[in-house]
């Protein structure tokens, strides 16, 4: 079996739609193994997003992410890494496909980040060290 990290990030929790988010992937029949709400700090963003530090989006998409709490999950199931993002669907919500988290619950807000409810990691070692930053 594999582990992940998973975010509901601020935009699915102010909207209510955390529950609706942890159902699928219940239903998927991967396993919540740790489960918390947090708000961010900037360091713990500042690493988790360290490969997009330089780029346009990056202040944006930290004052999005300490914009409101975020829901952080370690999810655990055989392939989850690559199911989630499976599940989670396309980076822009607009385009994402219906039946996806973010093509279903998500669209664009004319805004410099994409607002698209979800993180997942995206590599056994990305989620090792996302979990390490996220849980210690
Ligand atoms: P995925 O890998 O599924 O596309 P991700 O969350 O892993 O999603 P990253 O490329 O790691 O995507 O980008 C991190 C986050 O930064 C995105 O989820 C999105 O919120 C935001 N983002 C990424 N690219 C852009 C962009 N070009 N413009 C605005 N925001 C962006």
């Amino acid at each position: 079996s594999q582990r992940t990290l998973v975010l509901v990030k601020p935009d699915g929790v102010q909207r209510g739609l955390t529950g609706q988010i942890l159902a699928r992937i219940e239903a998927k029949g991967y396993t919540l193994s740790q489960l918390k709400l947090v708000n961010a700090s900037r360091e713990v963003l500042e690493q988790h997003y360290a490969e997009h530090q330089g780029k346009p989006f990056f202040e944006p998409l930290v004052q999005f992410m300490l914009s409101g709490p975020v829901v952080a999950a370690v999810v655990e199931g055989d392939r989850v890494i690559e199911g989630f993002r499976i599940l989670a669907g396309a980076t822009e919500p607009t385009t994402a496909a219906p039946g996806t988290i973010r093509g279903d619950l998500g669209r664009d807000w004319g805004e410099k980040v994409q607002k698209n409810l979800v993180h997942g990691s995206d590599s056994p070692e990305s989620a090792e060290r996302e979990i390490g930053i996220w849980f210690g």
